[in-house]
């Protein structure tokens, strides 16, 4: 049968809890194949991501919650991460390289979460808030035990 194993993470919107985030789910993906760089990668992915959500889902607000969920199917990673916050009015804009509404950033994060995953998706509705879908294959693993 297929190997899947799934790990839910809730958590309030604090800039303490990225690295909690970015440490819990590379620790979950290291059951697949992934070499250090590639889970530096899904680190990467996961810290940008969450800290959209509290940066500009939350704005700052530091008692909502921020959800990530990973799923392993196979040899393949699926990463959600969700904030009910203020939403996007336009993704394909901040999906832009460069575009941010903040003065003081660089506008890149996506474009990181690009790079780092194979696929990324943002479904978003103002007011509602956010949910970004990545996903990232591993190598066929050699061995059935997954420990
Ligand atoms: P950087 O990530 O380089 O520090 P940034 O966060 O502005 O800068 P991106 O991560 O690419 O850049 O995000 C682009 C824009 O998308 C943000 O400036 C913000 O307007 C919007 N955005 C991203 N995530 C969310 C979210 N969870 N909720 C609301 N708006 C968001
Ligand atoms: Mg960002």
């Amino acid at each position: 049968m297929d190997y899947q194993n799934f790990l839910r993470l809730e958590f309030y919107s604090l800039p303490v809890n990225v690295a909690l985030a970015r440490v819990a789910v590379a620790a979950f993906a290291a059951q697949l194949n992934y070499t250090v760089s590639e889970l530096d990668d899904i680190k990467g992915a996961v810290s940008e991501a969450v800290s959209n959500a509290i940066i500009h889902g939350y704005e700052g607000a530091p008692d909502q919650l921020v959800k990530v969920v990973a799923v392993i199917r196979e040899n393949e990673l699926e990463i959600v991460v969700e904030d009910s916050g203020k939403g996007i009015g336009n993704v394909e804009e901040v999906l832009r390289p460069g575009f941010s509404t903040a003065k003081d950033r660089l506008g890149l994060g996506f474009s990181f979460i690009g790079s780092f995953m194979d696929t990324a998706d943002v479904q978003s509705a103002p007011g509602r808030g956010t949910r970004v879908i990545m996903t990232k294959k591993a190598a066929h693993r050699n061995d059935a035990d997954p420990h």
